[in-house]
């Protein structure tokens, strides 16, 4: 473990993830400096707590290293072309993120990690991995890049978990090169945060930092070569082994599904012969395909790391998804309201498109530079009908006229806070019997709402309106 006392840290960000890292390290008697852009309010009430811990907070300047600094500890939205990360380089000092500071922390007998990571689908397969593995008896958190920061964690102590499930964002994963997970998977890939990265090339490398020095399993998806692609080239531990998971009957060395049937052909005795039943394909919530998928992986990491198929089972049971995805908001008069706000991106989206025969779509948002003819090609032959909100639902709009020319559309003009109101009813007036309102808009919210949370809150009051009225 690396000594902390004496070392002059700067924390770049005074946000949930530097804030933790700060106090760890000057608790560990660290020299910290937190630095952040911005000088408003907010920042000053956050430096405020900060008070009488000994840390220093400089605001209004991201851009300057401090003198003296030993290491620079990056919160995940700064860009690796931050100026403040090219001055570090330049002096030679040395930038990471939290994950890599936790992972610094753990002492020789801290719980393993079992790592997920993709563009859609991380919180889901981690907390229905953690699921699994407290199922079968063991002491285990899903962290990371979901809600307690990772350092927080580490600092509880060795004995507090056997053994993590920690979902990490490829910011995260970019800033931690040293980094060795027990096992660990890569979900799927596609592009995203490429402003970031700069790159698909360098989003999908830092993805893959994640196979790096795994002991037991990679696991990666049979359906998208690009994962398969990252395993190959990662430098792993001598014995470790690729593992896909498929929705189709599984290969050796896979997991896969056989007439309704979640099924493991990996980690029994004899792969060539045997599989062993792991769960039905309706213990799994929402039974989607995706969903199936995320089920798979998070059953792969959880038998790389021994537990019992039995738990398996249990685990999926148990687990709940979190709000926003594709959540049952209700059934109005025969037909099903489905809020999947968290489809921020058009992959998401996809997915959740594919999960319904007859679908009358609520899309529309910040469209982050996305296009949208694929997505929509993909699901014209299910869609009764499209309502657009948002300010780039021109783009759909674009699409639809080329693929879908058929399909009613209603452009909703307007981005007041009652326009999800109206977007629900004019879906409601296109619906029959039997179909799925699904919104699950491929865009960001920040147009219209605060979050993706409250535009999937505003969505379930207009549906329980509409129950009201009907
Ligand atoms: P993340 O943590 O990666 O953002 P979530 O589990 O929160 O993932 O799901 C985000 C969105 O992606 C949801 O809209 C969900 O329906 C969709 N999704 C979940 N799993 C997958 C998957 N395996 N492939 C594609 N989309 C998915």
């Amino acid at each position: 473990m690396t000594s902390w006392q004496g070392r002059n840290v700067t924390v770049a960000g005074l946000g949930v993830s530097g804030l933790s890292a700060a106090r760890a390290l000057a608790g560990l008697g660290a020299v910290v400096t937190v630095v952040d852009g911005g000088d408003g309010d907010a920042q000053r009430t956050r430096a405020a707590e900060l008070a009488g811990t000994g840390i220093s907070v400089r605001l209004g300047d991201a851009e300057t290293l401090p003198e003296g600094t030993d290491l620079v500890v990056t919160s995940p939205g700064w860009k690796p072309s931050s100026p403040l990360f090219t001055a570090a380089a330049e002096a030679g000092v040395d930038v990471v993120g939290d994950v890599e500071i936790a992972w610094r922390l753990r002492g020789p007998d801290a719980a393993p990690w079992l790592a997920i990571t993709g563009t859609n689908g991380k919180t889901t397969t981690t907390q229905m991995l953690a699921s699994i593995l407290a199922a079968a008896g063991l002491r285990t958190a899903a962290v990371g890049n979901i809600g307690t920061p990772i350092v927080d964690v580490v600092l509880e102590g060795d004995d507090a978990y056997d053994v993590l499930a920690v979902e990490l964002s490829s910011y995260q994963l970019h800033w931690a090169p040293s980094l060795r997970a027990h096992s660990a998977a890569v979900l799927n890939l596609a592009p995203d945060h490429l402003d970031w990265h700069g790159s698909m090339e360098a989003y999908a490398a830092d993805k893959g930092r994640i196979y790096e020095g795994n002991q037991v399993a990679c696991v990666y998806n049979v359906a998208d070569k690009a994962t398969e692609d990252l395993v190959r080239e990662a430098d792993v531990e001598e014995g470790c082994r690729a593992i896909g998971f498929t929705l189709a009957a599984p290969a050796p060395s896979q997991l896969g599904v056989v007439d309704g049937i979640l099924v493991d052909r990996a980690f029994v005795p004899d792969r060539q012969k045997q599989a062993q039943e792991l769960a039905e394909v309706s213990d799994v919530r929402p039974p989607a395909p995706h969903n199936i998928a995320n089920a798979l992986a998070a059953a792969g990491l959880a038998r790389a790391y021994g537990v019992p198929a039995t738990a398996v089972r249990e685990g999926l049971r148990a687990f709940r998804p979190d709000a926003h995805r594709i959540e049952h908001v209700a059934d109005v008069d025969g037909v099903a309201y489905i809020d999947d706000s968290k489809a921020t991106n058009t992959h998401a989206t996809q997915a959740s498109l594919a999960a319904y025969e007859s679908i009358v779509w609520i899309a529309g948002g910040l469209a982050k530079g996305a296009t949208f003819d694929e997505l929509v090609a993909g699901a014209a032959g299910r869609l009764r009908g499209v309502v657009l909100i948002g300010a780039d639902r021109a783009l759909i709009r674009e699409a639809l006229a080329r693929h879908a020319p058929e399909v009613p559309v209603v452009d909703l003009d307007r981005t007041d806070t009652g326009a999800m109101s109206e977007a629900v009813r004019q879906a409601a007036r296109l619906a029959r019997p039997g179909d799925t309102v699904l919104m699950a808009p491929a865009c960001a919210s920040m147009d219209m709402f605060t979050n993706y949370n409250k535009r999937g809150d505003a969505f379930a009051a207009a549906v329980r309106e509409l129950g009201a009225s009907a």
